[in-house]
């Protein structure tokens, strides 16, 4: 049965975080897997969550089957925080949400409902973009296409050639758009561009599609969803994958949510009935310990407030690294400006250096960081910075 598979390779991010575990020098540094980590380097299980799993450990009387929407009550919340308290389209019943195993399912999930509609559909994806993105959309059969964003050369949007392409695509095709906090590049869509975007899609007629994976790691829950409900108030569909993975710190419970917003309430119906059907084929229901949690969380008025106060704590310690780094490198005399990890957002920037100043700084100093020089802002701290600075410096000579 299975002797003629070929063995894939390993996917690099885990590959090195292997390495880095099994790396015995006192000063390395992970800047690889993109999880958010504390000055102590860990991930720790966030304080809101651990009181709303007392409260819901206490309060839950059955395991019994969810369904394929799971909580209704977790996802009109998780609405409420995507597109803002009664926005008009979810007071209108065009906005239906399901539970999903995480972003990437409710990618999925997405990718096969648009299958399912539009079999001929091509969905637009950012170059670059977060590598995942092409198995999850592409695994179902879509075709993908890409459309310049980062320009490295200067660490910023390329907005005038990645509209240049948009004008091009039309109704049917999808333009699958960052919500904040770009995975990999940090660089984000100005409130400028989003409205220029939202014209163009209304225009043309083609369907947003937002990965929002990291709202409130930007500038804040609201300020980070700004694109989302600006399309909103604009377009008569868009699709929303949203993930709690980082925010709520809740990765391994695997809770998501996919949002879409229907042109008409009877489209919403039928949207739904097939996302039910599709879930069922895949996996019948969603998981439903981490989207629990944060249906309790965000039905307290408390443990929000304490929700809000880690996240910002997060989002403070990410952006003052990224002034950090920034600051280190001039002081120690880095060859080029770095201003761009200061102004870019989120857990992600590119170095942008070689392959083979990547290389040097994994094998000579320890520094873990994939070859397209992505790191993640999180994994550097107060005690590493130095080394780390002084390490760029010495590979970019
Ligand atoms: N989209 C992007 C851009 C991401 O970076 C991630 C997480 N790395 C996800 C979606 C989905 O994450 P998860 O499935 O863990 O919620």
């Amino acid at each position: 049965m299975f002797e003629g598979l070929t063995a894939l390779p390993a996917d690099p991010i885990l590959g090195l975080s292997a390495a880095y575990q099994a790396d015995t020098n006192p000063k390395k540094i992970d800047l690889g897997v993109g999880v958010y980590k504390d000055e102590q380097g860990n991930t720790p299980v966030l304080k809101a969550v651990k009181q709303a799993e007392v409260e819901y450990h206490n309060r839950e009387t059955s395991k019994v089957y969810i369904g394929p929407p799971g909580s209704a009550a977790a996802n009109e919340l998780l609405q409420a925080l995507i597109f803002g308290a009664d926005h008009a389209a979810v007071s209108a019943g065009r906005v239906r949400t399901i539970q999903t195993p995480g972003g990437c399912g409710s990618l999925r999930n997405a990718a096969e409902l648009i299958k399912k509609a539009n079999p001929s559909a091509t969905v637009w994806v950012s170059d670059p973009t977060w590598a995942n993105h092409i198995p999850l959309l592409g695994n179902a059969g879509l075709a993908i296409k890409t459309y310049p964003y980062y320009d490295h050369a200067t660490k910023r949007v390329n907005f005038s050639a990645m509209m240049d392409t948009l004008k091009d695509v039309t109704k049917g095709d999808l333009v699958l758009l960052h919500g904040c906090c770009h995975n990999p590049c940090g660089a984000d869509l100005s409130q400028d561009q989003w409205q220029a975007i939202a014209e163009l899609a209304l225009q043309n007629g083609f369907t947003p599609f937002i990965d929002m994976a990291y709202q409130g790691f930007g500038e804040g829950l609201d300020q980070d969803a700004y694109g989302i409900r600006l399309l909103a108030d604009t377009v008569p569909e868009m699709i929303v994958s949203s993930s709690c993975s980082k925010n709520f710190g809740l990765y391994r419970e695997r809770a998501g949510a996919l949002s879409i917003m229907y042109a008409s309430s009877a489209d919403a119906d039928k949207g739904q009935s097939n996302l039910f059907s599709l879930v069922r084929g895949m996996y019948s229901m969603p998981p439903n310990h981490g989207s629990a949690i944060v249906e309790t969380i965000l039905g307290s008025p408390n443990l929000t407030a304490t929700w809000h106060k880690e996240l910002a704590e997060m989002r403070e310690r990410i952006k003052s690294l990224r002034a950090l780094l920034n600051q280190k490198l001039q002081e120690k005399g880095a060859e080029g400006d770095f201003s761009f990890i200061e102004r870019q957002s989120g857990m992600f920037s590119f170095l942008g250096i070689n392959k083979e100043q990547v290389h040097s700084l994994v094998h000579d100093y320890s520094i873990y960081l994939v070859d397209s020089s992505r790191i993640n802002i999180a994994g550097i701290s107060l005690a590493n910075v130095d080394y780390l600075a002084e390490s760029i410096v010495a590979v970019l000579k």
